[in-house]
């Protein structure tokens, strides 16, 4: 079973679970700049900042860059990055062989790093990560990178695979408005140049939604950009908010976002849950009686009918974030359609106080799935924490349960 730390990785966007630090990592010699977040599928890529933040930075769901300006980063800036994660990869390698691991990048050579006062930095401890995974994968941050001149891009792609032979896959976030300006033969020259997927979030593919949440693009240029994307040879990521519709919108923010998701046919479906914290700009719309969130059990709800509603498309349906209630509702459609509508029904069969049981035990980490509550011992350890829950803390488990999301965003 991943410890805690590997699971935060693997679910949450955060690029390391210590938080956000500074946006840059220094050593005795070299330094190179990270952006706040990457993708949960993202854990162990090696983080490289394109540019810096976002240039849209207007989403009322979103509150990662608000109080951060946009800016582009040049050619020649990133180019030192790289060199200085190859200085950084010489240090591990060398401290590797200090430690008499031989060169390699092991579990123990890790856990010493993570564990080393002197080897905090985010950096440091991120590189040497990316090389005990293989060193293959890269993430390119932050949010809208192919705003950026397509030769540009180019150029830092091509740089990046000549310096770093081992990388297999570079992704990046884009944005969808920007996608749709760009022509399919300049996506292609990223493509061939080495940019193997685009994570770009759909959010809604309603567009009233996507108008109330300023999310300033259209579900026509979510296909268009979709659709180039697919045809340059780029694998695309297509991430939902379940949740985005609230109690007005939900019916047609799954019906309208199943519809565009049809049109695209993306490599991945990606859902996360929306959690919405006092930064964001949507707060003050739940604080007026403007806006109502779901429950957990109306998420499901309408998660089910986006599902039911993907119909004539052969993506993969993934709930990596660790604010998903059901992680186990993944697969590949159409084949596993029936499976995960089942995992949905599994969970909306149970009485209130199993769904209690379950939603806390599965945000504090004991449940991987609805299946797990069958498992000796487990439910019994949850139901201790749940009564003592409701005892003591006010609000009970619905306070609990929201500040125990608020902590993974
Ligand atoms: S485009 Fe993405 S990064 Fe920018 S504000 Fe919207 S959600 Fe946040």
């Amino acid at each position: 079973m991943e410890d805690s730390i590997q699971y935060v990785l693997h679910h949450s966007t955060l690029r390391l679970p210590a938080g956000r630090g500074t946006g840059v990592s220094t050593m005795a010699r070299v330094q190179f700049e990270q952006g706040p977040i990457r993708p949960p599928s993202e854990a162990y890529s090696l983080l490289l900042r394109v540019t810096r933040n976002c240039p849209w930075n207007r989403c009322e769901f979103c509150h990662t860059y608000k109080k951060e300006k946009f800016s582009l980063r040049s050619v020649e800036e990133v180019k030192k990055d790289i060199d200085a994660v190859q200085v950084i990869v010489s240090e591990v390698r060398a401290l590797s062989w200090r430690y008499g691991f031989g060169g390699e990048v092991t579990v123990p050579l890790v856990n010493l790093i993570l564990k080393d006062p002197e080897h905090q930095e985010d950096g440091f401890r991120s590189v040497a990560l990316w090389l005990y995974e293989g060193g293959k994968n890269v993430f390119l941050q932050d949010g809208d990178n192919l705003i950026l001149k397509t030769g540009q891009m180019v150029e830092i792609l091509e740089y990046l695979k000549k310096t770093f032979p081992s990388i297999e896959r570079i992704t990046t976030y884009a944005r969808a408005k920007t996608v749709s300006k760009k022509r399919v033969d300049e996506v292609g020259e990223l493509h061939r140049a080495g940019l193997s997927r685009i994570h770009i979030g759909l959010e809604s593919g309603y567009d009233f939604l996507l108008q109330y949440m300023k999310k300033g693009v259209t579900a026509c240029e979510h296909v268009e950009a979709g659709r180039k994307v697919k045809e340059s040879g780029i694998s695309l990521s297509e991430y939902v908010i379940l949740g985005l519709g609230g109690k007005g919108m939900w019916r047609e923010h799954a019906l309208e976002t199943a519809k565009v998701l049809n049109q695209i046919n993306p490599d991945f479906i990606r859902v996360r849950t929306l959690k919405v914290l006092k930064t964001m700009p949507l707060y003050r719309k739940i604080e007026e009686g403007e806006f109502v969130p779901l429950t957990d059990d109306e998420i499901v709800e309408e998660e089910r009918l986006l599902i039911q509603h993907l119909e004539g498309i052969t993506s993969t349906f993934v709930s990596d974030h660790i604010l998903n209630l059901l992680q186990e509702v993944e697969g590949r459609l159409p084949e596993e359609k029936e499976k995960m509508l089942k995992s949905i029904d599994r969970y909306l069969a149970l009485g209130n106080d199993e769904k209690n049981n379950f939603r806390l035990g599965r945000r504090i980490g004991i449940y991987q799935s609805v299946e797990d509550l069958s498992k000796p011992g487990l439910r019994d350890r949850v139901d201790k924490v749940l009564h003592q829950v409701e005892s003591e803390r006010p609000g009970g488990i619905e306070k609990v349960l929201s500040d125990i999301m608020e902590s993974f965003i």
